[in-house]
């Protein structure tokens, strides 16, 4: 069937919402104003208002912010909370931990000047700042293909189709092509694992020369808490019990304003023990008593998960092809070391706005690799932090929690990251699962109610919300994979590695595979882990996913 659709034509196209997307568009439209010429920006966004799928921790450090908006505090950004103190622990058992002096702790991980807060907020605030200087805004948007011309150059990007059921069949009444939005330069900032991002990688063999991404799920939630408990400013981190170094990640608690803290735990997706489940790790995390002394007698107030990709310099792919760029998090950018990556998304995004606007009022027609980008990068703050991070990651990998934490201690302190040793781990995470056979199994505690609860439970406090009749969005190359292959091998992990409940093996004589796809809180974990690489996350609808508040 051919499907007449609509077309709008832009100078720049930003794919999602979240830091990396608003920034750009925001710099674009201040070089376009300091020019004194027009540069037509538009942004568009999954979810079904910005900051709907953002979820972050987040202690956010403003240096990026302070460049775009120097007057941000006059301009009443969300940031309430500056650090007031930082604790760093490592658990030895469920019920014992050890306190790290902070002579002991990476220099990275200290916090001082950074901020306590809400990034889904700081995105409202920034798409506000954005509108104001002229961007368009579209939010319930998915990006769901990309424009490609017969020069193998980037002009834009599809929207998905709107009203298709689930055969791929057009609704009567309801069917609505998606768009056509064309631009001279289209930025994709879909965050960690952007499933547009993942067939340009492909198409342009963008990460032929770095190693292979490193990725982490990351769980959270929210709590008001006994106003009694709360320390406004205080930041914690730690790792250790009930994760190792073959299976590691580590927690965190922040105190917001509010009487409100966010607690969550960040699994590396290098785990080996295909028993394990993240959701269930998190749940019993909260039980230890350095974070329960705080959780007790409050109440959850919301849940969500995301994939952070952590690889970091190493792992940073070209950044560039014909007619577009990488940013953010579809790039790489966060570094692990702080465990941050809002500031230095909102840094690249910015880079590429500078490059971009630089061709574009030179009288560039676009289409062309945004080389300025990349010069900008290796230039800037960014490159000269994210080098400083390399080691980071890789180290925790090769020799494990505590021999790593102790290189990282003498690597970021004595060295300040410039070593003359780089690290490298080119093991991709989804080929690190043993076998389930030669794992050690993992009897989970039952939640209480009270301080740990199910999947089901916690997915409806993400109001998590698909409209029904769709294509599935969670693709299956091979559908005889997770039967065939993953169950027999892996006990098919995606039971237990989906933060939302999503996958189920079901039956007894005869096993089957259950998609409960609108449960989806799109984490991107399953495209990542799957052992067959056999799941492939694609966006659905527009407006479907989580609803969060203040994540
Ligand atoms: C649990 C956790 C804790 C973290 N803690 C911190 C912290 O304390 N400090 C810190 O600085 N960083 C932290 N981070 C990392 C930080 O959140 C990310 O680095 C940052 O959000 C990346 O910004 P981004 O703009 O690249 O991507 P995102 O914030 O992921 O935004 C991407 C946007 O694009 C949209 N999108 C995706 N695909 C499409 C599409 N096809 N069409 C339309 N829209 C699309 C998404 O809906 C989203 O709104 C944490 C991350 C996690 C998961
Ligand atoms: S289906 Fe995949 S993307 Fe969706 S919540 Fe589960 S693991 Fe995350």
């Amino acid at each position: 069937m051919t499907v007449e659709r609509d077309v709008m034509e832009y100078d720049v196209l930003v794919v999602g919402a979240g830091p990396a997307g608003l920034a750009a568009a925001c710099r674009l439209k201040q070089n376009a104003a300091e020019a004194g010429k027009e540069i037509s920006v538009c942004v568009v966004e999954k979810g079904s208002e910005i900051g709907a799928h953002t979820l972050s921790g987040a202690v956010f450090e403003p240096r990026a912010l302070n460049e775009l908006f120097p007057n941000w505090k006059e301009l009443g950004a969300p940031l309430n909370t500056p650090v007031k103190r930082d604790e760093v622990w490592f658990f030895t058992s469920p019920e014992k931990g050890i306190k790290t002096p902070g002579m002991f702790v990476p220099r990275t991980m200290h916090n001082e000047g950074n901020y306590v807060i809400s990034l889904g907020n700081l995105c409202r605030w920034l798409g506000q700042q954005a509108e104001s200087l002229g961007v368009e805004i579209y939010p319930g948007f998915a990006a769901q293909e990309i424009l490609i011309d017969e020069n193998n150059v980037v002009r834009g990007v599809q929207i998905g189709d709107m009203g298709v059921d689930h055969n791929g069949q057009p609704k009567e009444g309801f069917y609505t092509p998606g768009i056509e939005l064309r631009a001279k330069y289209t930025l994709f900032g879909e965050g960690c694992r952007g499933h547009l991002g993942k067939r340009l990688l492909k198409r342009y063999q963008l990460d032929e020369n770095s190693d292979a991404q490193h990725y982490g799920i990351g769980l959270k939630e929210l709590w008001t808490i006994d106003p009694a408990k709360h320390e406004q400013g205080l930041v914690i981190h730690g790792a250790g019990w009930p994760l190792n170094s073959a299976n590691p990640g580590g927690f965190f608690l922040y105190h917001l304003e509010n009487n409100q803290v966010y607690v969550g735990l960040i699994v590396d997706l290098s785990y080996s023990n295909p028993h394990l489940s993240p959701f269930d790790e998190f749940q019993r995390i909260k039980h230890h008593p350095v974070l329960k002394q705080y959780l007790e007698g409050g109440k959850r107030v919301s849940y969500g998960a995301r994939a952070i990709c952590k690889g970091s310099y190493n792992s940073l792919p070209k950044m560039v092809f014909p007619g577009g760029a990488l940013i953010g998090c579809d790039l790489g950018t966060l570094n692990y070391s702080k465990i941050k990556g809002s500031h230095s998304a909102m840094k690249s995004g910015m880079l590429a706005a500078d490059a971009a606007a630089e061709a574009l009022l030179a009288g560039g027609e676009g289409g062309d690799e945004l080389n300025g980008y990349t010069e900008k990068f290796k230039a800037s703050w960014l490159h000269d932090e994210l080098y400083r991070d390399r080691n980071f990651g890789p180290a925790m990998h090769k020799f494990g929690v505590l021999f790593g934490a102790a290189f990282n201690y003498v690597d970021q302190n004595w060295f300040r990251g410039k070593s003359p040793i780089t690290l490298h781990d080119d093991t991709p995470d989804h080929t690190t699962l043993k076998l389930a056979a030669e794992s050690q199994k993992i009897v989970y505690p039952k939640p209480d109610g009270v301080i740990s609860f199910d999947k089901l439970s916690s997915v409806f406090i993400s109001s998590t919300n698909h409209a029904e009749d769709q294509p599935v969005h969670l693709k299956l190359t091979d559908p005889n994979i997770p039967i065939g292959k993953n169950l027999p091998l892996y006990d098919e992990p995606a039971q237990r590695y989906c933060p939302a409940g999503v996958y189920e093996v079901i039956g007894d004589a005869e096993k089957k595979f259950q998609i409960n796809a609108q449960n989806c809180v799109h984490c991107k974990t399953c495209d990542i882990k799957d052992p067959a690489q056999n799941i492939n996350w694609i966006a659905p609808e527009g407006s479907g996913g989580p609803n969060y508040g203040s994540m």
